[in-house]
């Protein structure tokens, strides 16, 4: 099963996915992740793909095609993947159809997770991650028991470079210009299956579960 998880930042792409992972057995793909640890590891990539992250902008077309088609060749793909923040724009979205035609794949399902633009800065400034085992947590909706650091292993929670309210502002405003443009593209092929994103983190889950029997 080939799926695009499709939704604006804060949505709960990310979350849904790790849970759906284990439901299906096939594997996230998340171009954001992978921009991080480029950023991480400092690599000519990365050093240039932090500019437009820190920005709220969006990486080049060119470079997240690269990353996201080298990814869906790898042979955990071969009985499906969950795209998670790719494509958000139409030109990635025709180029993922054409590479994924070139290897006799197509998408089933485009699961778009709805959640109104006023609860979004909300979510995302609130976010914290652990840095060791990559548990997420929010300040207010499920926070930590000690503050800062991870109830699973310990480690030491941090918030995402990119979840302050100015470039928060920004990567909503590029979701609706841009990314948004996706849930017509994908209606017309039939392949849309809109999720309420409101309500607890396992009830969403059954709504996607449900769509996807
Ligand atoms: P995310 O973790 O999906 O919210 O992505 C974080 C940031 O990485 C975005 O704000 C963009 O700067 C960049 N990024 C991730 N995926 C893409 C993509 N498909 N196209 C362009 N930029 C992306």
């Amino acid at each position: 099963m080939n799926l695009i998880l499709l939704g604006p930042p804060g949505a709960g792409k990310g979350t849904q996915a790790k849970m759906l992972i284990e439901a299906y057995g096939i594997p996230q793909i998340s171009t954001g992740d992978m921009l991080r640890a480029a950023v991480r590891n400092q690599t000519a990539l990365g050093l240039e793909a932090k500019k437009f992250m820190d920005a709220g902008q969006l990486v080049p077309d060119q470079v997240v095609i690269g990353l996201a088609q080298d990814r869906i060749a790898q042979p955990d793909c071969a009985k499906g993947f969950m795209l998670d923040g790719f494509p958000r724009t139409v030109p990635q979205a025709q180029a993922l159809d054409k590479v994924l035609a070139g290897m006799g794949k197509k998408i089933d399902h485009v699961i778009s997770i709805e959640v109104a633009n006023d609860e979004l800065m909300g979510r995302l400034t609130g976010r914290r991650t652990c840095k060791s085992c990559g548990q997420g947590f929010h300040v207010m909706f499920d926070p930590p028991k000690a503050q800062g650091q991870c109830d699973k292993c310990g480690g030491e929670l941090y918030q995402r470079d990119d979840d302050n309210e100015a470039t928060v502002g920004n990567r909503l405003k590029v979701y609706n210009d841009q990314t948004a443009p996706l849930i017509d593209y994908y209606q017309k092929k039939g392949l849309l299956r809109p999720i309420d994103g409101v309500g607890g983190i396992n009830d969403i889950q059954e709504r996607i579960k449900a769509v996807l029997g």
